[in-house]
Formats: C-alpha cells, sequence, structure tokens
C-alpha cells in the first residue's frame, strides 16, 4: 500500500481513525463500534460500574449507565425487567446490586405499567432482607413512597411463607441504614405474620390498648412466635457453650445469629457447618480454618471438598464463579485483607475451590475448532476492577476466563498483546510506532493443569504498554497459523494500531481462506466494542457471565 492510499483504504485505517460511520471515538482516543443499550444492559447488569475503569471514573460510568437504562424502559421497559429477572435470578452475575439499582429505576418509570411490573418482580430479584434494603435505600432517590410501592413492598413480606419470612428478619436485620421495623412500619403487611411484625417492630404480643390521638385501639394477643424466632431469643440468653450449640442444632442458625461471646469456638462452627448456605461457606473458610475445624484431614475438609464438588448445588445456591475464585485467591494468603485473622491455607480446600471455579460456570462441550485465546494486557486493564471484587481487575478476571476455554478446548493458543518488553513479537510498522506505544505480543505460557492463583500470578507479572487489539489477528497471519476463533478479552479501548481490529480479521480470512470469527469478551460497563455489529462472524459477551464460555463455543461451533 503506498503512503497516502493508507490513509483513505477502507481496509486498513489506523484506529485513530474512524474506519466505519458506525463508530466513534472511545476513551483512550482510538475508534471502536458501539453496543446498542440492550448490550450494554446486559453488560451492566453482569459486571457493574463499581470502581469504574482506568479511564472513566465510578460515578461517571454509573450515571453513563444509569442513562442507558433509563432509554431501555423508555423503549421497552417490561422487557427491561424481564431481563433483570433473568440475569438476577439465573445467577449469571456475580454481584445482585446492578440488578437490585435496575429494578429501582423501573419501579420509577414513566409508565405506570411499567412500575407494576418492577414491583411485581420485587421478590424474584430482591431475595434476602439486604437485597430488599439496598432496593429501598436505591429506589427513594428515584421516587416517592407512594402507595404502590408500599404494597410491593408489602407483598415481599406477606407472599413469604412464615418459616422462609421469619429466617430473613432474624438473619438480616438491618443493612445500609435500612431495618426490617423501618420498611414494615412504612408498608403495613397484613396481619397475617402478625407475631412476627410484632417481635420486629418491638411491640408486645400480649392483648393491649392502644390511645391513638381521639380513639383507643385494640390489639388482640397474636399467636406464638415462629419457632425460629422463639429460639432465637433463648439463644440470645444462653450463657453456656452447650446450650449455644443445642440451639443452633435445633433451629439451623446462621453464623449472623451467634453472639459474638461465642464465635471463636471451634464447637460452634462445627455445629454451624452442618446447615450452613453453601455463599456462606464459601465466606467463611478463612474462620473455619482458623477455630481449626478446616485442618489437615479432618471431617470438615471433607465435608467443604464434597460440597464444593456439586455442580446442582453451587448453581442452586448462585455461588459465582468470581467469588470461587476470590475466595480461592484471599484463602491462600492466610491472612485477611484487614488484618486481625491469620490462619494455615489447607491445601485441600484451595484445590477444591479451584475445581468449583469451573464448576460454577454453564456445563461446556469442546467445540473441536482452533481457538486464539488473546488477551488484552495493556495498563488500562490493570485498573477498576469486575463487579467490586477487590483485586480482580479486568486483566486477572481475563486470565481466568480464558482458563475456561483452556480447559474444554484442545487446539487452543494463549497469547496477550500489547506487553511492549524487548524480544516479543511486534508486526513491522508497529512495534515501537509513532503513537507512542511499544506494541508486542507475548505467547502465554499458561497450562490447563495449573491452579487459578498460579495463572493470575504469571499475569500479573507481564510488563504493560498501550493498547493494540488488532495485534492478536496480524500475529496468526504473519507465522500463519490456522485459527477458526479469535476471543479477545478485553476493554475495547484500542488506539494504538495502524488497522482497526475487524479489517485485521478480514485481511486474516482473505489472506487464510479460513471464515475466522471473532468472540468479544467485554470486561468493563463501556459501550465500545472492537466487534463490527454488520459482521455475523463477530460476537460481543459481557466477561465473568456464567453463561458466557457456554454462548462463546455455540458460537463458535456453528
Ligand atoms: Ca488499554
Amino acid at each position: 500500500m503506498t503512503f497516502y492510499a493508507r490513509f483513505l483504504s477502507k481496509k486498513a485505517t489506523p484506529q485513530s481513525h474512524r474506519a466505519d460511520p458506525k463508530q466513534e471515538q472511545n476513551h483512550a482516543g482510538g475508534f471502536s463500534f458501539v453496543l446498542d443499550d440492550w448490550q450494554r444492559l446486559d453488560r451492566f447488569l453482569i459486571l457493574g460500574s463499581e470502581g469504574g475503569t482506568y479511564y472513566v471514573s465510578e460515578r461517571t460510568l454509573s450515571l453513563d449507565n444509569a442513562r442507558c437504562i433509563e432509554r431501555c424502559l423508555a423503549a421497552d421497559g417490561a422487557r427491561v425487567v424481564r431481563r433483570i429477572v433473568e440475569i438476577s435470578d439465573s445467577g449469571r452475575a456475580p454481584k445482585n446490586d446492578p440488578a437490585i439499582f435496575a429494578l429501582a429505576l423501573a419501579a420509577a418509570s414513566d409508565s405506570l405499567d411499567v412500575r407494576k411490573a418492577a414491583l411485581a418482580a420485587l421478590t424474584l430479584v430482591c431475595r434476602t432482607g439486604t437485597h430488599l434494603f439496598q432496593f429501598a435505600e436505591s429506589v427513594q432517590h428515584f421516587r416517592g413512597w407512594g402507595r404502590a410501592l408500599r404494597s410491593g413492598i408489602a407483598r415481599w413480606y406477606n407472599d413469604k411463607a412464615e418459616d422462609a419470612l421469619a429466617y430473613q428478619v432474624v438473619k438480616y436485620q438491618q443493612r445500609n441504614g435500612w431495618s426490617h421495623r423501618d420498611l414494615m412500619r412504612l408498608s403495613h403487611p397484613d396481619p397475617k405474620h402478625a407475631a412476627l411484625y410484632r417481635w420486629v417492630v418491638g411491640a408486645q404480643a400480649e392483648a393491649r390498648q392502644v390511645k391513638r390521638r381521639d380513639r383507643m385501639v385494640q390489639y388482640a394477643a397474636v399467636p406464638h412466635l415462629p419457632k425460629l424466632v422463639a429460639g432465637y431469643e433463648e439463644l440470645k440468653r444462653a450463657d453456656t457453650l452447650q446450650e449455644v450449640v443445642r440451639l443452633i442444632r435445633e433451629h439451623g442458625f446462621t453464623h449472623e445469629m451467634i453472639p459474638s461471646a461465642f464465635k471463636d469456638s471451634i464447637e460452634v462452627w462445627a455445629a454451624l457447618i452442618m446447615r450452613m448456605p453453601l455463599t456462606a461457606l464459601v465466606r467463611n473458610l478463612a474462620k473455619l480454618t482458623s477455630v481449626g475445624l478446616i485442618a489437615p484431614n479432618s471431617w470438615a475438609t471433607a465435608l467443604v471438598e464434597e460440597r464444593l464438588a456439586s455442580r446442582d448445588a453451587l448453581r442452586k445456591a448462585r455461588v459465582h464463579p468470581l467469588a470461587l475464585l476470590l475466595a480461592l485467591v484471599t484463602y491462600k494468603r492466610g491472612r485477611g485483607v484487614r488484618g486481625g485473622l491469620e490462619w494455615t491455607p489447607e491445601r485441600r480446600i484451595v484445590d477444591a475451590l479451584d475445581a468449583a471455579f469451573y464448576l460454577a460456570f454453564d456445563a461446556l462441550e469442546p467445540t473441536g475448532k482452533r481457538v486464539l485465546l488473546a488477551l488484552d494486557v495493556s495498563g488500562s486493564m490493570d485498573c477498576g476492577t469486575i463487579a467490586g471484587a477487590p483485586g480482580v481487575t479486568p486483566r486477572i478476571a481475563s486470565a481466568a476466563m480464558a482458563m475456561v476455554s483452556a480447559r474444554t478446548e484442545r487446539e487452543w493458543h494463549a497469547v496477550g498483546f500489547s506487553s511492549g518488553a524487548a524480544g516479543e513479537w511486534s508486526p513491522k510498522g508497529h512495534g515501537r510506532n509513532g503513537w507512542g506505544s511499544n506494541s508486542s505480543l507475548v505467547p502465554l505460557s499458561i497450562s490447563p493443569r495449573q491452579r487459578l492463583d498460579d495463572v493470575v500470578g504469571a499475569i500479573r507479572r507481564i510488563p504493560m504498554g498501550g493498547t493494540d487489539c488488532a495485534l492478536p489477528m496480524l500475529y496468526a497471519a504473519a507465522r500463519g497459523l490456522a485459527v477458526d476463533a479469535f476471543c479477545v478479552f478485553t476493554d475495547n479501548e484500542t488506539w494504538a494500531g495502524s488497522i482497526h481490529p475487524h479489517q485485521a480479521l478480514e485481511q486474516y480470512r482473505r489472506q487464510t481462506g479460513i471464515a475466522a470469527k471473532l468472540v468479544v469478551v467485554g470486561m468493563t460497563a463501556t459501550k465500545f466494542s472492537i466487534a463490527n455489529p454488520d459482521d455475523a462472524g463477530m460476537l460481543d459477551v459481557v466477561g465473568f457471565d456464567t453463561a458466557a464460555p457456554a454462548v462463546m463455543a455455540d458460537f463458535i461451533r456453528a
């Protein structure tokens, strides 16, 4: 190509210039394609905006996403509510917070039907008392406490069976500045669960008369308190270890309900672990180890191992792979982030967490295709977090996600691009180029036999540089590698190359005769993508969606 043709060619446009009318300038100054609002909604529901990105503050990213949700609500509010329910209920997202936030926005929609649909979905999306408090905290910024909202909250209480409701009000008494007492006073749930309501608001259970302005109101005596609540009252008064253990065995209390004086006892945790919900188990491995319950070859170690090995149990409890990754990295360290707790990590637990990570994704079949897993390891990928998970940057998360394919596929090759160190592969005219970037690419020596924490460590050690998302395709073309699918894990803020990624893919297809596909795994909740929406051979998925690896495989196989 001549010097001048380079600037006009539709086949090779520098990333600092628009190559297609559909492109917009991204946060890094390059040009990228833009997702539609529905795709952005998915990215937000799964990744959230907590922590922001390298380029965009948490506040700006949250506002951008809120505006996007509002546009979706105006276009088709019922669809938004359905999508919130789908993603929240299936446990595809690492955190439920974005779904709750979006539901609160929907509950304040201009359309009565959408508001109704949002409130009708409250029980499905807000499954715990904590979720309900989060919803209450969000929704009050968007609308007033009208009658419809108050009865929506009342329904959350009324529709629950007594046992289930008792569990919720005892386990999560208050969070985020809200308590059940506040919400019950606002919503006046019907007297079906009268005994429980009286207990929550701290009123007497006996019959009594109360003076209300100019009249006297009669309250009949309420029936017995639910068994769990009565047991909890007994637990609060318990002063011996034996009594506490007996009550835990009888009532199945959770650790939140145990008085703090008894929380360092191995006997207490031995009783708790028997009926501990799986999410709590994953969060309390350090504590279970520090009290001595999880120990080399102990019965509790075997129990935890067994519980973490059940795909059904993991899915049913909505244990997200990100929670397992986080638990693994934290547990292996042997000390808490804020200091205090120390423990000796038990090897079998670390291995069990590693195996559970893969089980927590949708089941995956190998595609039988040749796959290039390409990880953007540029500087921007090391900022921000996935769904607010401490230490889990887009870069770390990409490595863990890539391992899911690496463990399933037979023919794959993994590379990190834009590492910038000397002696690595770099295309002619791209390396140390005029944009100040040291674009290059390095094969990653990750192995499916490696544990995730080793992979994470290896990825952390790669030096960082600028961003050129075309490199994987240019590399495969230059090396003559046969690739059926390029899977690029990136924040899509590409800017440094002299050809756009979609053009590099087209060039690769022409050169090799392989109808290669491109899957873009978006690791941040921005609107940008390197995938050309008009090309059926390119697909966008959301990073750390538990459904993503299976969706990618279906697309690659087709
Ligand atoms: Ca970057």
